[in-house]
């Protein structure tokens, strides 16, 4: 068996290491710009070139090293129509999510930034302390990382709600669904976390229109994608005090750039999309199970409906 691997910063000594472990009768085969690869019946990448799509017609399945596969579809048709696409599914990511999130929430909820700045300036003046009951939570986006945030949260006791495309049922969580469902989560959420997958359902879906709805001093976490968010939308509800601020994980432009109005915003933390990467052990593992379970013709989880892009 033969894996065409990708990787965009070169470092494959790692990735071949690991799949010597997980999947050692495998030979494992670097694609490189210009070359002609061997045959090979597996892919593994992540956010290849277009110059490299011919070379995954012939394949039994793409591996995405990553949860997201907006970097893989963009591509339309000229990605193999016929070869399935199969994202990481958590894959250590979930715990890193719930991390993030968890501390953007408390670290709003608990009005640290204000206590930063005020150390700063010398200022000893304790402020009036946020109500857990008018602090609720809601996840854009339930899926393997949404859910597990929605769990981190929990032991906290902030009201929880999640919105997904189809219908859910989780203890401890108000749950929405679809276009008709999104307006009242809307209305009821102080702290908007995204997680969602990054569609044509979902694009610039955290607008003016959607943020006004959000009740006055909300407060936005975005760990999905820079094109959920309309990002002049967010500045000018920032100024106009309707979003008290906003930690940013992703960005329309990445790395963001120097002149982004972002970075002069103190009421904005960015941090450079870090919030879950991805760990190469487990997911060389999850690949190997996912690449034997297929070979013994079963079937696997994870596989990408290109029609409704996630
Ligand atoms: P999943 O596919 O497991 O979950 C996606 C969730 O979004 C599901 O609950 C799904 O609903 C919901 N959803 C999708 N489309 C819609 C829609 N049109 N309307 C309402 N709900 C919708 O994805 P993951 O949880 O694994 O990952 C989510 C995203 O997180 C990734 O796609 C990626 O963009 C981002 N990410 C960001 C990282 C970072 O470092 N910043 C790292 C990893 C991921 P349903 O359950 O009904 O299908």
């Amino acid at each position: 068996m033969r894996i065409l691997l990708h990787r965009a910063d070169g470092k494959t000594e790692p990735w071949i290491k690991d799949f010597g472990k997980f999947l050692p009768e495998a030979e494992i085969a670097i694609w490189h710009a210009g070359e002609k690869s061997p045959p090979c019946d597996y892919a593994v990448v992540w956010a290849p070139p277009e110059t490299m799509l011919p070379e995954l017609a012939d394949v039994k399945a793409i591996f995405n090293t990553g949860a997201g596969v907006d970097a893989l579809l963009k591509f339309g048709d000229a990605l193999p129509r016929h070869v399935p696409i199969i994202r990481l599914g958590d894959a250590g990511m979930g715990a890193q999510m719930a991390e993030y999130v968890a501390h953007a929430v408390l670290r709003y909820f608990r009005r640290f930034d204000e206590y930063e700045s005020q150390a700063r300036a010398g200022t000893w003046a304790p402020l009036p302390q946020y109500h857990r009951e008018d602090f609720t939570v809601g996840v854009l986006g339930m899926g393997a990382l949404g859910g597990q945030v929605l769990k981190a949260l929990a032991p906290f006791g902030f009201p929880l709600r999640g919105w997904s495309r189809t219908e859910k049922n989780v203890a401890g969580v108000q749950c929405y669904h679809g276009p008709t469902g999104l307006d009242t989560f809307l209305r009821g959420t102080r702290v908007l976390v995204c997680m969602l997958p990054l569609t044509p359902d979902t694009s610039n879906i955290i607008d003016r229109s959607n943020m006004s709805k959000l009740p006055q001093g909300a407060y936005l976490i975005n760990v999905a994608r820079g094109a959920h968010l309309a990002e002049p939308d967010l500045l000018n509800l920032i100024k106009a005090g309707h979003i008290a601020g906003a930690t940013l994980d992703v960005f329309r432009n990445e790395p963001l750039p120097a002149q982004h109005p972002f970075w002069q915003e103190p009421r904005i933390t960015i941090t450079p999309h870090i919030s879950a990467l991805t760990l190469r052990r487990e997911s060389v593992q999850q690949i190997a199970e996912k690449i034997r379970k297929i070979e013994n013709g079963e079937l696997v989880d994870g596989i990408v409906d290109r029609n409704l892009g996630y």
